[in-house]
């Protein structure tokens, strides 16, 4: 008999995961009195040192505020009205506040992550980091339960619902039975090289940049903190990337006739990302619901991945208040439909401005004039800006 001791508890909803979708819901539910557990595999400090998105829309910042985890976003965070696209050496402004009436703020994922992590600390509901070997069961036949290892204990969590926001390696979506869902997929043939620079940003809004050398792209964290990326092939090594290498190239793909060029500055961190556009269908099994990069992914150029997750859990809250005060399950019943809905009109617009942006290896000279006519086309069309601008600062979470 093993001597590992045991620990059972009961909760209502069961989460996978303490990213922004994770956390969020948590907080989400915590707000509407209802009771969760959630469960990572990482330590705490993996968890809010990932550098990734930066880019909230402002659906996403109304949700923060409006859940009282906003105090510092709105302090911190910056607020752009507007994004730059650069070609032919000339920088392009698209206007979002006046194309779309609404801006973005740049606020890192790490940020949220850190502040939504203060909020459920201060609900006193439990947070797991380090969980183990955490396996679904049950959630077809209406008992579902998670069960982990921590502290060398063995616990299991009996609860109403899991909601899987474990993000795209996690357990949760291959947990639910193969003939019960479907993916839809589409890798990209390059990737980004991206890095951190202890530099201030010499422009006060990102730049997308297609160049005969391939795409890049100029954002920041902070006022003292730029990001930059490169477009690369999806295995490139950074052996192949001295830091000076990564400066010429993005000077040569950024810069512009009038002068512009980002500062360099010491590089902080740097690493290389693939691309992929993915949705799983349907986004719940049985008792079984899934949130954020558990259901869908998509290349980083839309910047649209945080902002989905934090879509998804703003309607599965709901749904599960109107399941907790009310009874009623139409809303969870729905829950998938009107996600993947959002999700799809998000792919879409991220693999035209990824299409528009990259050359793709081995792309000849009619792909790149097409291009640049695509580019030249929509900076002469407010139609065109429009559409990109209403894409780009986000869908309403009610949709249309
Ligand atoms: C380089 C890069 C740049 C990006 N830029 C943008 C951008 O500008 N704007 C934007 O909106 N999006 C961007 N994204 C996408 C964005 O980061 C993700 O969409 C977002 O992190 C999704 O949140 P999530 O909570 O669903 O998943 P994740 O953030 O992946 O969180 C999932 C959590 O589950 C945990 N987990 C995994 N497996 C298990 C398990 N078995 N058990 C328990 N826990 C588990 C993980 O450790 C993690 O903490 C970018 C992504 C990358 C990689």
């Amino acid at each position: 008999m093993s001597d590992t001791a045991h620990s059972s508890m009961r909760t209502q909803v069961g989460i996978v995961g303490a990213g922004p979708a994770g956390l969020m819901l948590g907080h989400l539910l915590h707000l509407a009195g209802i009771d969760s557990v959630i469960v990572e595999k990482h330590n705490r400090e993996h968890v809010i040192e990932r550098v990734r998105a930066g880019v909230l829309e402002q659906g996403t910042v109304d949700v923060m505020v409006n859940a009282g985890v906003g105090d510092r976003l709105l302090r911190e965070g910056m607020r752009h009205g507007g994004i730059y696209l650069a070609f032919l050496g000339q920088r392009h402004r698209i206007d979002f506040e006046d194309l779309a009436g609404a801006s973005i703020t740049v606020y890192g994922q790490n940020e949220v992550v850190k502040d939504l992590i203060a909020a459920r600390y201060a609900t006193g509901r439990p947070l797991y980091f380090e969980a183990r070997d955490v396996r679904l069961s049950g959630f077809e036949d209406g008992q579902p339960g998670i069960h982990f290892r921590s502290d060398e204990k063995e616990h299991e969590i009996a609860c109403d619902f899991i909601a899987g926001c474990d993000g795209f390696h996690g357990v949760c979506r291959p947990s639910m039975p193969s003939e019960k869902w479907r993916a839809y997929e589409r890798e990209y043939p390059f990737g980004w090289l991206g890095i951190l620079a202890n530099v201030a940003p010499s422009s006060g809004e990102l730049v997308y940049s297609l160049h005969q050398r391939g795409f890049a792209l100029f954002s920041m964290r902070s006022p003292s903190v730029t990001r930059l990326y490169l477009q690369c092939a999806p295995d490139e090594s950074l052996d192949a990337w001295p830091d000076d290498r990564i400066w010429d190239e993005l000077l040569a793909r950024l810069g512009t006739a009038d002068g512009w060029r980002p500062n360099r500055g010491g590089i902080l961190q740097k690493n290389v990302t693939g691309m992929r556009s993915f949705v799983a269908e349907p986004m719940c099994c049985g008792r079984l619901f899934l949130a954020g990069d558990a259901a869908h992914i998509l290349p980083p150029t839309g910047a649209k991945g945080l902002n989905l997750a934090i879509a998804d859990v703003v309607i599965l809250s709901r749904a599960l208040a109107a399941f907790y005060q009310d009874r009623r399950e139409d809303l969870l019943d729905s829950y998938s439909v009107l996600c993947l809905r959002r999700a799809w009109r998000a792919q879409r617009f991220s693999w035209w401005m990824t299409s528009m942006l990259h050359r793709a290896p081995g792309g000849d000279e009619f792909d790149y004039r097409r291009q640049i006519a695509e580019l030249d086309y929509l900076m002469s069309s407010r139609a065109a800006m429009t559409s990109l601008a209403e894409n780009y600062v986000g869908l309403p979470t009610e949709q249309r």
